[in-house]
């Protein structure tokens, strides 16, 4: 059946929701997401002379960020009366686990509560997803509930409750990958811990490493993190920005920022800052040539065009060939699939230090989109291979669990049982 949809007028002006939702933070707050600096202020709150407070946040952030302790009473070389005084006030607390789910494909999701608005009230939840390959591990991390956009092509976008996630919060997604997957790094020259729990040192409950063809080589699980989950990471930048300065922290959690994708609908403003400020990888999701089109797929290219947002491209920072932009195209049967898109995307993108990503639609209940068929994927990766760039196409990952791109929506809003059905059918569906 074909699909047609109305296109809006370029005119129409860009609208986006308004995010409603605001964070309450806990009584006794959580260390997590803190940088060296406001560390060290809080280390002088509680009376830490200020000659000592570097070689305390130095101790602090091996034990928070490397071994993933999440008890100052463990911490050996910190003094009992500071570890006293940090329990007393503070916790290690990471966003509560509510739901695991694991694929037949080894990825995995965790459903996430974090404070909602009111203390007491109802909590929102988000997302994070788990996606083991051979050679790597990626973990795809939410910025914010729900996303004001509105692009009509992904489920998110229709989630009505929007708002930022903190710096702890995106953090925290990591603590809690490497939580359940008994990923922390262990001590050298000691038995493997990394199914211990570093605080009881007895198995973490659930925790279990992935086994049999769904563990990357090497020795970490989580090696790689985009910032693809739910949101839209510029329109959140100063909290992602202080998040990810963390993550890339060669003595905590160390995962390099050339490991790091920031996944963006074009806020181009934020572009250069996010070149400037946090200097990971940058993905962009283009998924239209022309920008009548672009219009209706991503409203935001309303407020900026597809002129604008590639000429940011171009000036992101550090650029060459080893460091490419990876431009996200997703493939819409009958709507941008055609072989002359695929023609005019290779022209479009000339110049630019590139990687295109095409990516299959992921179906949800109620959308109007379907995915391209398969030879008409294959074609249109052909010409785009034909003019020089590696041109994967993104096997979808977890689709029994609704943890493929664009298919995460958080359970604030739950999808009735018969939606349910009706995506997981689809969803099966190759
Ligand atoms: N807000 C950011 C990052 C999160 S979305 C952005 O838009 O880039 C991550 C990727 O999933 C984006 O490229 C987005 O366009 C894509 N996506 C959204 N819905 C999708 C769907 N239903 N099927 C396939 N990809 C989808
Ligand atoms: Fe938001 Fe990205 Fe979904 Fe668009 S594709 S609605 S920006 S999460």
């Amino acid at each position: 059946m074909a699909t047609t949809i109305e296109i809006a007028p370029a005119s129409a002006p860009f609208v986006e929701k308004t995010p409603l939702e605001r964070y309450v933070a806990p009584e006794k707050p959580s260390l997590i997401g803190l940088s060296r600096a406001q560390l060290a202020t809080l280390l002088g709150t509680i009376g830490v002379p200020e000659s000592q407070r570097k070689m305390r946040v130095q101790q602090l952030w091996h034990w928070i960020y490397f071994r993933g302790f999440t008890e100052f009473d463990a911490m050996t070389s910190v003094s009992k009366e500071l570890r006293a005084g940090l329990a007393q006030r503070f916790t290690l607390e990471r966003p509560e686990v509510v739901a695991e789910q694991v694929s037949v494909d080894g990825t995995r999701k965790w459903l996430l509560r974090l404070p909602g608005e009111v203390q007491g009230e109802r909590p929102h939840e988000v997302e994070c997803v788990y996606i083991p390959d051979t050679e790597r591990g990626t973990l795809c991390v939410s910025s914010q509930v729900g996303c004001t956009l509105t692009c009509s092509f992904c489920h998110t976008g229709t989630q009505r409750l929007v708002r930022n996630l903190t710096a702890e919060e995106i953090v925290g997604q990591v603590m809690v990958a490497r939580d359940r997957l008994g990923d922390w790094q262990r001590k050298s020259g000691s038995p493997d811990l990394r199914n211990l729990n570093p605080n009881s040192g007895k198995p973490e409950f659930g925790a279990t490493r992935p086994t049999d063809g769904v563990i990357p080589t090497g020795d970490r699980c989580v090696t790689n993190i985009v910032m693809m989950g739910m949101g839209e990471p510029l329109y959140n930048l100063d909290a992602v920005r202080d998040a990810l300065l963390i993550v890339a922290d060669g003595d905590g959690l160390a995962i390099s920022k050339r490991r790091i994708t920031l996944s963006t609908s074009g806020v181009v403003p934020n572009i250069e800052r996010a070149g400037a400020e946090i200097g990971c990888m940058l993905a962009v999701s283009l998924h239209a040539v022309r920008d009548e089109l672009r219009n209706e797929l991503v409203p935001l290219n309303r407020k900026y065009g597809i002129a604008q947002l590639l000429e940011a491209c171009r000036n992101y920072p550090g650029l060459s060939n080893a460091k490419r932009i990876t431009f996200e195209y997703v493939m819409l049967k009958g709507i941008n699939d055609s072989i002359d898109d695929a023609k005019a995307l290779v022209r479009l993108l000339k110049g630019i230090p590139a990687k295109i990503n095409l990516i299959p639609f992921n179906p949800w209940p109620g959308t109007k989109y379907e995915c391209s068929d398969w030879e008409q994927i294959e074609k249109f990766s052909q010409v785009v291979f034909d003019a020089g760039y590696a041109s994967p196409v993104r096997t979808p990952r977890g689709r029994d669990i609704l943890a493929a791109c664009g298919q995460l929506k958080s359970a604030t809003e739950k999808l009735s049982a018969r939606e349910r059905m009706a995506l997981r059918a689809m969803a099966m569906v190759e």
